[in-house]
Formats: structure tokens, C-alpha cells, sequence
């Protein structure tokens, strides 16, 4: 296989077919300026629509014998192997380089996987000998090629241009482009850097830069060096909290300023927050732990929002729960302010309240609890955690309190209660994953607890409750009653009546754009999903390119609206396929 990235301003292209394979296809020639002709006896509205507004030439009507010899380039999307066929046999006989959907014999060239930034392409090819890795290292490539790449190519392009203006000798340019590629590259982490406008003109005049050290470029915090001209245009930070796991639990605030946002820096635990509408534009620089990876240590993400903010960037710094409430958000402010980049904080509803509500235990009640502690289990076990007063604690009966960050310390705190003088029969509950379809729970007594725990396999992040109002936790126990509590679904956009509906039964619903947005595939990622609803045929092509990625991992049930969808999903090699109307019937329950 050749690879060759082609112009296609102007250039006339047919599509053959009328679906979705067709008008993705016809979306992408038209991105890049292609005179597209759609001709198919019926097309979808979408299609329908760009005829009437003059973006394509659509002709209603069946392929015609001999008619691809005129065109450019050929694709071919119908749903009749004779047709398809008869596309590739005209194109081929005529010397027109030909592509039939999902049909490697008859394709004269084939599409690669792409990765953009800006103007910047990766195009990946497999030479149709194992299209499967294809999808898995864009995504790869999708995850470790951050956003920035982008405009630092078009700074790139500006510097090539005013180098070449300067008509400089070859080894004199090369020099150029070298220092610039150096200094702004970390090829190690695979990251760049758009240099300021003073590093650009000393590299042009062939100067080093004022900054320069020769140490590596600065990609974090030391730019805080520049002087002060240089940051003309200083950014904002938001401190948003993002709500402890269920989407809808995000403020209208915090909502409004990831819309606004030109960089999100999210934690692992936020993801699930972001909205999957997000531009692909936006900066998405995820930060918290990874399975296999190391966190990213706090002095560096300090770093990193006060370099998005001294590029002029609006930047949302995404913290699970409320930026304050045991999140480091303290010291991320205070680094703003130290930096002088100004910021705000947009409060979230914090874990310790709504994971027990949502498990049934209400934190404060008239008569059993006036009081509510929220502290750090892991913090307060240490040696100089004589911080806690655990003899006010275990006598402080009328009280709930509540420990974060409590699976590995929880037995220690027990213990300590105990010591204390706290009763041993104190009710107690553990919550993982709080408000989300992952939430597990288990009740006990405060002595019994760090057993039961065990027993149930409980992981973080979880919290414990302690204190009399969780008795209530049986009878208020209304998210797990729900016919689809613990379902993680994923469906088309289009369908929103649909996902409320399954939303209002308890199942955590995720709206997907399509195409799929980068913001998406973060939310898709932030836990295992359970289900995909797909309603047609188109839908379920769209969905393909997702499965196998991040949170797909497990048994995702396809719910497929209609036989043809069903079949459509079968044949791509969907593991588990259902009809939607059992998903319908069990929610009605
Ligand atoms: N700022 C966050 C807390 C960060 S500390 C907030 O306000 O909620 C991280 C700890 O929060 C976890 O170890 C766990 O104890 C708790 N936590 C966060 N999300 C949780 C959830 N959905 N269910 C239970 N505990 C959670």
C-alpha cells in the first residue's frame, strides 16, 4: 500500500448509497472542499438536507451503469454486493481509484485511521492485513497526542513561513527549524509547546532565545520566568467541582464554564462529568491516577494551570466532588494566587453527603444526628494524627460522621473509636462509588464493619458513615430499588427522550454525539459500561469504532432497536445482542 494524502478541493467524488456509511463518508469529502455527487434511489434526512442547501449534488435515483468513469474518486456504501460490485467494476476499468465499505476485494485503495490536530495528520494503515489494530493505536496515539499539538503546528507553519521570507541559505534554514523543534518538543512524554512570540523572532534572527539554557524547554511551571510583557494575555481558572460520580450532579455553574472552556484539566475520578458535547477543540489534560500509570504528582498540575492560564487559556481544573473538601484544591488555589492569575472557585456536591443519601442515610436528622464530621480516615490514622480528638468523636453520640479516602485505614479507625469509648454497636455503612452505576454498599455495626467490608470485596473510592441516622439506610434505600440502578448505558444523542427515560429508572445514561467527540470517549472511559442502545444500522457502525476501548472492557449488552439493527450488530461480531423492547420492558417494571 502507498500512502498519499490527497487534495480534494474541487476535485469531483461520487458516494453510491444513501445511509450513514454514506453520509460519513460525503461529510468527510465535503470537509475537504470535494464537489460531491450522492446518487442513491433513497437517502437519510441528513443527506436529504445537504442537497437542498446546495452542498451536494444529490440525485434520487439508482447507480447507473459507466457512470463512476467521470469522477475523481469513488465510494461506494449501499447495502446490494451486485451494486457495489458495479461501482467497483466502472471505476476500475476506468483508472478512478475506488472504495467499497466494509468490502476489501473491492477497493482499489483503502482508508487509513486518522489522528488530527489542527492541520496536523497521523494517518495509520494496516495494508488490510490486521485492520483491528488500526482503531486500538489511534486511540493510543488519540490519548498520549494532547490537544496542544495542534496550535503548536500552526505555529510551526508561521515560523516556516517567516523563515522562508528571510531567503536564507538551506543548512541556515535547517538550523532554524532544529532550534525550534528542540525547544518546544518533549519527545520523551510526546508533548509540545507554543513558543512566545520573543522565542520566535530571536530563532528566526538566529539568536537563542532569552530564556534558553539549553536545559530542556520549559513546559511546566518555568515559564512563570517570562517577564511580565510577555504575559499580555493572562487566563482564568475554575476550580469546578464535579459532583461525585453521577453526571447530573454537576452545578449549572460548572456546567456553563466547561462549556466556555479552552483547556480541562480533569481527574480520573471527574471524568464522568465532562460533557460529551464538549468541541474536540478543547484542551483535555486528564491528571488523576490511572490503573498502571503514576499520578501525576501535584507540584506538576499546579504547574500545568498556571502555564494554560499564562497562554491566555480559559482553563477548567475538573475535581471530583468539591474542589475543597479533600481534593488539594486549597493548594491549587493558593498556587494561582501566589502566580497572581486570577480564578474562581465553582463549589460541587461534595461525596460524603451524597453517597450516603444516595445509599438511603441521611447525614443529619431532628433527633439522631445534630452534627456532621467530615474527615480524611487516611490522613488522621498517621503518627501526628493526634490532629483528631477521637475521644470527642467516640462520645459524640448524637452525631454522623463520615470518613473519606476510609478502605485501608478503616480498620485502624475502628479501632481507635473503640478505644476511645465508642459503642461497639454503633450503626455503620461503607459506600463505594457513590451515585454512580458502580455503587455498592454494605450496613454493619461500626465493631463489624472493617469485616463485612472484606467480605463484600469493597474498593475505593469508597466512604464509611458512622453514627445512628444509617439504621435508616434499609428503608430509605431508594436508588438501589430502581429496575435500572447499576445499568451504564450509552445511546445516540438523538435519542434524548429515550435516555431519561432510562435515566429516570436509575440508569447512569450517556448522550453520544456522533461523531464521537474526545469529550465522549473520557466519559465512556471513566467506568465499565454495561449496555449500547442502537437504533439502526448506521448506529451501530458508529458505535464499532468505539468497542474495544476504555469501558467497553466488559460485558456491554448491545439493546438494538429492530431486526436489521440486531443483524448489523452480529455480523460486526457484537458478543451480546438484545432487542430494546427488553431493556423498555424492564425499566417499566
Ligand atoms: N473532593 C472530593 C473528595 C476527594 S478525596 C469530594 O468532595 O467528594 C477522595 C475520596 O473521596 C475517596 O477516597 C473516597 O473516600 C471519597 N469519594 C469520592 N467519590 C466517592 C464516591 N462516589 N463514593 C464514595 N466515596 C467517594
Amino acid at each position: 500500500m502507498f500512502p498519499v494524502m490527497l487534495s480534494l478541493k474541487n476535485r469531483r467524488c461520487l458516494v453510491v448509497g444513501g445511509g450513514g456509511v454514506a453520509l460519513r463518508k460525503t461529510l468527510s469529502l465535503v470537509a475537504e472542499g470535494a464537489r460531491v455527487t450522492v446518487v442513491a434511489p433513497e437517502v437519510i434526512e441528513t443527506l436529504q438536507e445537504m442537497g437542498q442547501r446546495g452542498e451536494i449534488t444529490l440525485e434520487s435515483r439508482p447507480y447507473g451503469q459507466g457512470e463512476a468513469a467521470q469522477y475523481g474518486l469513488v465510494f461506494a456504501a449501499t447495502d446490494k454486493r451486485e451494486v457495489n460490485r458495479l461501482v467497483f467494476e466502472d471505476a476500475d476499468a476506468a483508472g478512478v481509484w475506488v472504495n467499497v465499505a466494509d468490502d476489501p476485494e473491492l477497493c482499489s485503495f483503502q482508508l487509513p485511521a486518522r489522528l488530527q490536530r489542527g492541520s496536523l495528520q497521523v494517518a495509520i494503515g494496516s495494508g488490510g492485513e490486521a485492520p483491528f489494530v488500526v482503531r486500538r493505536l489511534r486511540r493510543l496515539l488519540e490519548s498520549r497526542f494532547g490537544h496542544e499539538w495542534g496550535e503548536w503546528f500552526e505555529a510551526a507553519a508561521r515560523f516556516r513561513r517567516e523563515v522562508r521570507r528571510r531567503r536564507l541559505s538551506g543548512p541556515e534554514q535547517e538550523s532554524r527549524f532544529d532550534r525550534f523543534f528542540a525547544q518546544t518538543v518533549d519527545a520523551e512524554r510526546i508533548r509540545a509547546r507554543v513558543p512566545t512570540a520573543a522565542e520566535e523572532n530571536a530563532w528566526i534572527e538566529g539568536r537563542r532565545g532569552a530564556h534558553e539554557t539549553g536545559d530542556p524547554p520549559p513546559f511546566d511551571g518555568s515559564s512563570s520566568g517570562l517577564p511580565k510583557q510577555e504575559r499580555s494575555k493572562l487566563g482564568f481558572v475554575s476550580l469546578v467541582g464535579a459532583g461525585p460520580g453521577c453526571p447530573g450532579l454537576l452545578t449549572l455553574r460548572g456546567q456553563q464554564r466547561l462549556m466556555a472552556a479552552d483547556a480541562v484539566v480533569y481527574d480520573r475520578l471527574a471524568a464522568s462529568a465532562l460533557p460529551c458535547e464538549l468541541a474536540p477543540s478543547v484542551e483535555l489534560h486528564p491528571v488523576g491516577k490511572l490503573a498502571g500509570h503514576h499520578p501525576i504528582p501535584q507540584e506538576q498540575i499546579n504547574a500545568q494551570l498556571v502555564r494554560l492560564a499564562r497562554e491566555g487559556k480559559r482553563v477548567v481544573r475538573l475535581k471530583g466532588g468539591d474542589p475543597y473538601v479533600f481534593g488539594r484544591g486549597g493548594e491549587e488555589a493558593e498556587e494561582l494566587a501566589r502566580q497572581g492569575i486570577p480564578f474562581e472557585v465553582v463549589p460541587g456536591v461534595t461525596a460524603g453527603i451524597a453517597a450516603p443519601g444516595w445509599m438511603g442515610i441521611p447525614v443529619t436528622h431532628r433527633r439522631d444526628a445534630v452534627r456532621l464530621t467530615l474527615f480524611t480516615a487516611h490522613e488522621s490514622i498517621k503518627d501526628e494524627g493526634s490532629q483528631i480528638r477521637w475521644d470527642l468523636l467516640a462520645k459524640d453520640t448524637h452525631a454522623t460522621l463520615v470518613g473519606y479516602m476510609g478502605m485501608s485505614a478503616l480498620p485502624q479507625v475502628v479501632e481507635r473509636l473503640l478505644a476511645a469509648g465508642m459503642d461497639p454497636e454503633t450503626p455503620a455503612a461503607m459506600v463505594q462509588n457513590g451515585t454512580s452505576a458502580g455503587q455498592r454498599s454494605v450496613v454493619s455495626t461500626v465493631s463489624a464493619l472493617p469485616e463485612a467490608v472484606k467480605r463484600e470485596g469493597l474498593c475505593p473510592p469508597a466512604l464509611f458513615v458512622i453514627g445512628r441516622t444509617v439504621n435508616r439506610a434499609e428503608r430509605l434505600a431508594w436508588f438501589r430499588r430502581l429496575p435500572l440502578a447499576g445499568e451504564r448505558i450509552v445511546v445516540a444523542a438523538a435519542h434524548s427522550a429515550l435516555a431519561e427515560r432510562m435515566e429516570a429508572s436509575g440508569a447512569e445514561t450517556i448522550m453520544m454525539p456522533l461523531p464521537v467527540t474526545p469529550a465522549a470517549r473520557a466519559v465512556m472511559g471513566a467506568s465499565p459500561l454495561t449496555g449500547c442502545v442502537v437504533c439502526s444500522p448506521a448506529e451501530v457502525e458508529a458505535f464499532d469504532e468505539e468497542r474495544g476501548g476504555p469501558g467497553w472492557e466488559g460485558k456491554v449488552i448491545a439493546w438494538c432497536q429492530g431486526p436489521e439493527t440486531a443483524a448489523r450488530a452480529r455480523k460486526l461480531g457484537w458478543q451480546w445482542v438484545e432487542g430494546l423492547e427488553r431493556l423498555e420492558r424492564r425499566q417499566a417494571m
